[in-house]
């Protein structure tokens, strides 16, 4: 029965297998015995491999133990959570902040706290899937706007009744496109309507912004947002998530978000390496400077090669494709080419839009970042693409 199910996804292109990375997360990586470029990789800052994170992680581990034991309410909150929820709100310019184990759960967690049966969410069409699944849990009546789209929002705003609770719910920077949400323009419907904003910061955090605080300095609206949230796996380095904003919200979110509540604590090593990370984006901000540096060549490279892409403003470079067969061809080509990227296929995106999505970093060398560009326009050519 399940073969059944699986051929049918095959015939459309649509079986993903899992593929081992037999080393550190990049930038050269070795799989199925090769080694490949990888770019593929949300460590943006390379902080992954970073020795302050390996130590703070070894030092947590030897002083606490592998495991937490329990959830955080019961007996699993130890000294390096405590820590880390500290350094987010500092970090964050917040009273508060709470750590998920992940951005999957906090997103499922935090959408159900915050509105329920009754209320109104309007979402951007391309949130991340664990938005969406959130939103559905909660009960609300959900329904999406186009992408980016501040005006369909606003029709979607006043076509409700005024005393209904609404929520609009998207993404700082959309994962599967690179693209920068209209913040300000959607915060000021947030004002004018009278709903709340919920942005998830998972790609921005880190990475956006002069200091790294995310999507929101990006755009100087720190102070009129209460509170947000964002992932530690990308370019933190780690794995986890936080909500930063006021202490109410924390202490109401701890008493009531199911997946906060009914789940075993991060590993101490996690929460300590991610104390390591929030120090590093302040004393090595060169990470970052590398990064935008390197994104901007690879930028400019696909424009020069003719490629479609969209109107990615962060390190995430989709390269528009449409059809999934052609898409799954050019990353198995690239492959051959010593280029790992792979190709993003509905249900990720939506239909007619697969792609190769690149991600780059700041530890890529110029010379890695030409030798991708020379496998793209091999392959481009090759597909008929450029
Ligand atoms: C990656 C991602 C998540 C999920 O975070 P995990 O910590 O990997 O579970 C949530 N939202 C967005 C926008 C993401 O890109």
């Amino acid at each position: 029965m399940f073969e059944e199910r699986l051929l049918q996804l095959e015939r459309q292109q649509l079986v993903r297998r899992l593929r081992v990375f037999n080393s550190e997360p990049g930038p050269l990586v070795t799989t199925e015995g090769r080694q490949v470029i990888l770019m593929a990789s949300n460590n943006y800052l390379g902080l992954a491999t970073h020795p302050a994170l390996k130590q703070a992680a070894i030092a947590a581990t030897e002083k606490f133990g592998v495991g937490s034991g329990a959830a955080r309410l019961v007996s699993g909150t130890l000294p390096p959570h405590e820590e880390l929820e500290s350094a987010l709100a500092r970090f964050k310019g917040t009273e508060a902040a709470l750590v998920f184990s992940s951005g999957y759960l906090a997103n499922i967690g935090l959408i159900p706290a915050l509105i329920g049966s009754g209320g109104l969410i309007l979402a951007d069409r391309l949130c991340h899937a664990s938005l969406i699944d959130g939103c559905r849990l909660s009960g609300a009546e959900f329904r999406v706007y186009r992408h980016r789209d501040v005006a369909h929002l606003q029709r979607l705003l006043s076509h409700r009744s005024s005393r209904r609770q609404t929520l609009i719910v998207t993404d700082g920077v959309f994962s599967m496109d690179g693209d920068v949400a209209p913040l300000p323009e959607l915060l000021d419907l947030a004002d004018r309507f009278d709903a709340w904003l919920l942005v998830d910061d998972a790609h921005g955090t880190g990475v956006m912004g002069a200091n790294g605080r995310g999507t929101l300095e990006h755009f100087g609206i720190e102070e009129r947002l209460p509170f947000h949230m964002g992932t530690l796996g990308k370019a933190i380095g780690t794995s986890g998530a936080y909500v930063a904003g006021p202490a109410s919200l924390i202490r109401y979110l701890l008493n009531t978000a199911r997946s906060f509540i009914y789940t075993t604590a991060p590993p101490p090593a996690t929460a300590a390496a991610s104390v390591a990370a929030l120090d590093l984006l302040r004393t090595e901000p060169d990470r970052r400077a590398r990064l935008w540096e390197n994104r901007h060549h690879l930028h400019a490279g696909l424009m020069g090669l003719g490629y479609k892409t969209t109107d990615s403003q962060s390190p995430i470079l989709p390269v528009l494709i449409g059809d999934p067969k052609k898409a799954v061809a050019m990353a198995s080509r690239l492959m051959e080419l010593g280029v790992y990227a792979p190709a993003i296929r509905p249900p990720t995106v939506p239909k007619e839009t697969s792609r190769i999505r690149i991600t780059v970093t700041s530890d890529h060398t110029q010379q890695q970042l030409n030798s991708v560009l020379a496998a793209l326009k091999t392959t481009g050519h090759e597909l008929a693409l450029i």
